[in-house]
């Protein structure tokens, strides 16, 4: 029998592979979980056919916590308090650099605050260091805010920015969207980027043939229709560019910040987000499950629902360690979760070349 509220023409739409309007993706917060899990399963096999998923050796270096956009919820930035303002020297950067390649790692991710005093400059001397050092390093670093910020502190076009940064190194870009929704951004990231900024930069990389990827931070306040406003950006920008390498949903982690009063979203909404991604986003290869923010089990079960990615190991993290989440892991336990879950464990590289296949724990 089918469950009440079931629409058998969406569901017939979604398992003939069609493409789904916003206000069909919007009903699907109402269907039961394991339906609609179901549905983002044989959404993922299409896009995705194979049972494999993979996962990257990568470290986050996070050269700065010196902010001038004090965010609402960040719990990273010096003036949350929550850790002690500090700045990375290159040889501080380069030694990390060093330590994730003595490690067998293949990514990093260069990320910080919008210092009030970096400069082009300052970026690019940092990309040119760690390349010339580390060439065999994928730098998929920065973000939409950061070449923002970079743009207005030098009084260079965005273009430039871009063009500068790929010269001294950098590979690509991490979307680093938040929400996508102008309502949610003014309220608790004002002095951060608009929906059409973040666009902006996104065109720049495709014209300068680099690749990005889409995040999405929800349970920040907004409503399922915005959740699904901001789905429809990512899709568009994927439409026009095809620059979007990966798509990575996580819940807010109210603790530590400005907006700790908000009740943190509940794993049915994560796994549902998930699946709903995967539906309507139809143009995305892949789905990360986010074992950061929603700790591994949860992680592997996403694995069943439209995930098919684990994202990185992460070496290091320090913006949500700062909101008291704790969890890590290594490869052997991603190998053995993976495997857990049905699926086939596999490293790749920024790419998503696979480089590796763990047919056995390793
Ligand atoms: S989220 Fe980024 S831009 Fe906003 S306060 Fe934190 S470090 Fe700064």
């Amino acid at each position: 029998m089918l469950p009440k509220n079931f629409n058998l023409q969406l569901r017939n739409k979604i398992f003939g592979g069609s493409r789904i309007a916003p206000e069909e993706a919007l009903e699907l917060f109402s269907w039961d979980i394991i339906e609609l899990g179901k549905a983002a399963d044989m959404r993922r096999k299409i896009a995705f056919p194979k049972e494999e998923v993979g996962f990257i050796i990568d470290r986050i270096v996070n050269f700065t916590n010196i902010c001038e956009a004090a965010c609402a919820f960040c719990a990273f930035h010096a003036r949350a308090n929550q850790i002690y303002s500090y700045e990375l020297t290159i040889e501080d950067i380069c030694r990390k650099v060093e330590e994730l390649v003595q490690a067998g790692g293949t990514q990093v991710m260069l990320q910080g605050g919008l210092h009030p005093d970096y400069t082009l400059d300052t970026y690019k001397k940092m990309i040119k260091e760690i390349k010339t050092r580390f060439p065999e390093v994928y730098l998929h670093s920065l973000s939409p805010s950061e070449i923002v910020h970079i743009s207005r502190k030098s009084a260079l076009s965005i273009n430039n920015v871009v063009k500068t940064l790929k010269e001294a190194g950098l590979d690509s870009v991490p979307g680093a969207s938040d929400l996508l929704v102008d309502r949610i951004r003014k309220k608790i990231s004002p002095k951060k980027i608009s929906v059409d900024e973040w666009c902006e930069v996104l065109y720049t990389l495709y014209h300068n043939n680099m690749k990005s990827s889409a995040t999405m931070t929800y349970g920040m306040g907004e409503t399922d229709e915005e959740k699904i406003e901001h789905l429809a950006v990512i899709r568009d920008i994927q439409d026009r560019t095809g620059i979007l390498r990966a798509f990575i949903p996580w819940s807010f982690s109210p603790a530590n910040t400005r907006l700790e009063n908000i009740q943190p979203a509940t794993g049915i909404e994560y796994l549902k987000v998930v699946a709903i991604a995967r539906i309507f986003l139809d143009n995305i290869t892949y789905i990360q499950a986010g074992w950061l923010t929603e700790g591994l089990k949860l992680a592997q079960i996403a694995l069943t629902m439209g995930a098919n990615d684990m994202g990185g190991v992460l070496m290091e993290e320090v913006v949500v360690k700062a909101t008291g989440i704790k969890t890590k892991t290594n490869r052997r336990e991603l190998v053995g979760i993976i495997k857990n879950a049905g699926k086939i464990p596999v490293q790749r590289d920024s790419e998503y070349r696979v480089t590796r296949i763990f047919h056995d724990n390793a």
